[in-house]
């Protein structure tokens, strides 16, 4: 059997994690063990699509790695933050599919609103071509593409548990995981009002005021530790 067959899928998540909350970590487990995959979560650094994230590359980084402490099912790249200028995903998958070959499978996950905006990415069409891409796909959600999206994308469609049948990249499909409704956006205001992020984002990155410093006010900081 050849060294292909046998490897696992390499999936990736990739955001700006601003900060990286318990939403993230559990989809991205989710989808690790939906696909038997590695997962590797892959932090921005200047994001192309949105605004700026508050912390800095740096600051995200050392909450990620306090959020993965003590476990090796979901992985940190940080190669996008090593890179000057703008992170174009289509950069990272041609240079991903450069280190681990034609024959190995390939996952860009992303989340629904994520997919859905995918025609206005940098070379969006092309990203197929490197990868399959897989949406995190929360129940009672549906798929609201544009016109362009819908046309390169519906006849690509396979069910998540047929990927290994599909070859290493160019399909699309979803991935049932929990509905968690929380975002980082919604925890930034919470830290700047000074309120408690337990149990919204991981007990090591809570327990060590220093790391969400960049989104709190000292009120912020006081409640966290008292
Ligand atoms: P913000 O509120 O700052 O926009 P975000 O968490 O939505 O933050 P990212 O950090 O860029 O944004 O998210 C990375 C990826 O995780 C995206 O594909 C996003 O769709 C997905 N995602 C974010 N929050 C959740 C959640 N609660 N459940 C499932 N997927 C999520």
């Amino acid at each position: 059997m050849s060294p292909s067959v046998t490897q696992a899928p390499l999936a990736i998540l990739g955001g700006t994690f601003d900060p990286v909350h318990i939403g993230h970590l559990r989809v991205a487990l989710e989808a690790a063990d939906a696909l038997a995959s590695e997962l590797r979560l892959m932090p921005a650094s200047v994001p192309p699509h949105r605004e700026q994230p508050v912390a800095t590359a740096s600051q995200r980084v050392a909450i990620l790695r306090a959020a993965l402490a003590g476990q090796d099912r979901l992985k940190l790249d940080a190669r996008e933050l090593s890179r000057s200028g703008r992170s174009y995903t289509i950069d990272t998958l041609i240079e991903l599919r450069q280190e681990i070959g034609r024959d190995r499978s390939l996952v860009l996950l992303l989340g629904r609103d994520a997919f859905c905006g995918l025609s206005s990415w940098h070379r969006w069409r092309e990203l197929l071509e490197h990868a399959h891409i897989g949406i995190l796909s929360r129940p009672g959600h549906a798929l609201d593409m544009d016109d362009e999206l819908a046309s390169q994308v519906s006849s690509r469609f396979i069910s998540a548990t047929s990927v290994a049948d599909h070859g290493a990249f160019g399909k699309v499909f979803e991935i049932a995981v929990s509905a968690l409704e929380i975002s980082a956006t919604a925890i930034r205001e919470l830290l700047r009002r000074g309120g408690n992020p337990r149990y919204l984002l991981p007990d090591a990155v809570v327990d060590d005021a220093s790391l969400l410093m960049p989104y709190s006010s000292s009120r912020a900081v006081d409640a966290i530790s008292g």
